[in-house]
């Protein structure tokens, strides 16, 4: 195919870099104990700042390494100019997200050049796909580590600390196919919602997606340890758990399926709600649409990426179904779990996607009617297999069709949204309304947000609502009695 470059070499398990490449060190292990157990005893530790960016297991990994520093007596703090440490969590799932993390990279060096002693580390997504760039380019940088090396950032960090200014960076980014931060219950943060990660990479390949190169391959939770974690959230105050995982569907733990491990996480004590994402239309069962249908707890809405609408288009992403299979799951989906509510991620101008082709993602998402969608232009990401292909739709023309799609989605969400009035539900209270204090703000098990007058309850509490009114994507809500 004309334009095609090489394939940059898959990341495989346990891949040592050639360090002989690179401008690093390793870290002296022995040294780094010694000063950790003499700081651990002093109680004093270190100011942490991490800025994460991305999605949500990104937020999710963010947790993990904050409950290992905290354990270690590293303190947290919410400005990188009272910091000891910085920590960028990134990502590179889009360009934008890539752009926003890097451009960060240029405030953290003027930083540096203030206090020569700050240490800055850069970790996630990007560390590992583009390790060897980031300490070539940026010199100042102290640690690279991609998303399977976290539990090593107590010792990489506190050789850093004791390391004089100008030492060679640290890199970390070996991928391991058993990495699983399986026993750290991360520590809560507060509020009543909480992330809980059930399986880590992906196995899927999609064409135009980075993920299963920077996150390694698919490895799913043992379920004992996610119901530990679920019960220590709820015995924190956490009440609604958001499932997580790049394929949820592909859940496999002995002979337990998601739909299992869903059900099983529903029964927790305590847990008033529990939802999930992300889902795969190759991988969706039944048996989960059943359980979904059918279990009181696990609300009413699906994340289901459909990506294109046209089958040519999604078989060069390699995604493994058709329009009209993804269809089939929907209506299916309408008939197991009524009321739910749908959402989506698309990407418009993947290379060599046609007016026509385009034409067939409008209509798909016309005919489905999503209450809400990620949509995105596509941009080539580094070390995709559809980085090979040539990026042959202008950026004019992308842009246009983004903007076609957004506003016939925006059309449907206040269709959905205006269907919803009137109706009697229910919201999770999950604070007061920064708008107006006499309000609590909450979510109905449809994810819709609904605001309500404060009346004597408290946070947590799950109340019986009409949704009586709309303001932009927010519904006002009247307590009724049920
Ligand atoms: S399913 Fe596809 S888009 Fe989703 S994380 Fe895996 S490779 Fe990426």
């Amino acid at each position: 195919m004309e334009g095609e470059k090489k394939c940059p070499p898959l990341f495989v398990e346990g891949e040592k870099i050639d360090m002989s490449e690179l401008v690093t060190i390793q870290p002296d292990f022995t040294r780094a104990q010694t000063a950790r157990s003499r700081r651990s005893q002093s109680g004093n530790g270190p100011a942490v700042y991490i800025r994460t960016y991305g999605c949500q297991m990104n937020v999710s990994d963010t947790q993990t390494i904050e409950t290992l520093l905290a354990d270690d007596g590293y303190q947290f703090v919410d400005a990188p100019e009272h910091a000891d440490i910085v920590l960028v969590n990134t990502c590179m799932i889009r360009e934008t997200a890539e752009v926003r993390a890097l451009g960060q990279l240029a405030n953290l060096s003027a930083l540096k050049k203030k206090n020569p002693h700050l240490v800055i580390g850069i970790i996630g997504c990007i560390a590992q796909a583009k390790r060897k760039e980031i300490l070539e380019e940026q010199p100042y940088i102290d640690l690279v580590v991609g998303p399977d090396a976290y539990r090593k950032l107590p010792v990489l960090l506190e050789e850093r600390l004791i390391s004089p200014p100008g030492t060679p960076g640290l890199l970390e980014t070996t991928l391991l196919r058993e990495e699983l931060y399986d026993e750290i219950v991360p520590h809560h943060q507060g509020g009543i919602t909480a992330f809980v990660t059930v399986i880590r990479g992906c196995d899927k390949f999609c064409t135009f997606c980075v993920v299963p190169r920077t996150r390694g391959r698919e490895r799913s939770r043992p379920l004992p340890s996610i119901l530990r974690e679920v019960e220590s959230l709820v015995s924190q105050g956490v009440k609604d758990v958001t499932l997580l995982g790049q394929n949820v569907d592909s859940y496999r733990w002995e002979d337990r399926d998601f739909a299992e491990c869903l059900k099983a996480v529903a029964q927790v004590d305590g847990l008033k709600r529990v939802r999930f994402m992300t889902s795969h239309p190759a991988d969706i069962s039944e048996r989960l649409l059943d359980v979904m249908g059918t279990v009181d707890k696990i609300c009413p809405f699906l994340h289901l990426p459909v990506q294109s609408g046209s089958n040519r288009v999604l078989d060069l992403m390699n995604r493994p179904y058709t329009r009209e299979r993804y269809l089939g799951i929907v209506k299916t989906a309408r008939e197991k779990v009524p009321g739910i509510a749908l959402s989506t991620d698309v990407i418009v101008g993947f290379p060599t996607e046609s007016d026509d082709e385009f034409q067939m993602t409008l209509d798909l998402v016309q005919e489905v009617g999503y209450d809400s969608a990620f949509m995105f232009k596509y941009s080539a990401r580094p070390l995709t297999k559809a980085e090979r292909l040539r990026d042959d739709i202008p950026e004019i023309l992308k842009a246009e069709r983004l903007g076609r799609l957004i506003e016939l989605q925006q059309e449907n969400s206040h269709r959905q949204n205006e269907a919803q009035l009137g109706k009697q539900t229910s919201i999770l209270i999950e604070g007061i309304s920064p708008k107006d204090a006499a309000m609590w703000t909450g979510r109905t098990p449809d994810f819709r947000p609904v605001v309500v007058s404060r009346n004597g309850e408290s946070i947590g509490d799950e109340i019986p609502v009409q949704l009586r009114e709309l303001i932009g994507f927010t519904f006002r809500g009247e307590r009724i009695n049920r």
